[in-house]
């Protein structure tokens, strides 16, 4: 089979729960869409991110209730499934949450 020259990157399995597709070569770390969606905070409740231009990070974190997370915004830290990661912009203008390792 010849290679594509597709300009998209190799798409990879989710780093938490194995779904294909997820992460790419170019952040293999990265998870799905299930696995961001069910981030939680140091508070653990339900997280959400976005990019944004007005924090150090370049994101903000809400809760379920849509107050800031003051700890993810100051430290990117979130937990899928038990698993620390962190919430990181994309180069997109979105968010991502990929695994520490
Ligand atoms: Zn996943
Ligand atoms: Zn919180």
């Amino acid at each position: 089979m010849p290679r594509e020259h597709g300009d998209s990157p190799t798409p990879r399995p989710c780093p938490m729960c194995g779904l294909p597709g997820a992460g790419t070569a170019d952040r293999p770390r990265e998870v799905c869409d299930d696995c961001r969606a069910s981030a939680r905070c140091a508070h653990d409740r339900p997280v959400t991110g976005q990019n944004t231009r007005f924090t150090a990070m370049g994101i903000t974190v809400w809760h379920d209730d849509r107050t800031e997370c003051v700890s993810a915004i100051g430290s990117g830290r979130v937990w899928v499934d038990g698993h620390e990661c962190r919430i990181v912009t994309t180069r997109a203008g979105g968010v991502a949450v990929e695994t520490t390792g």
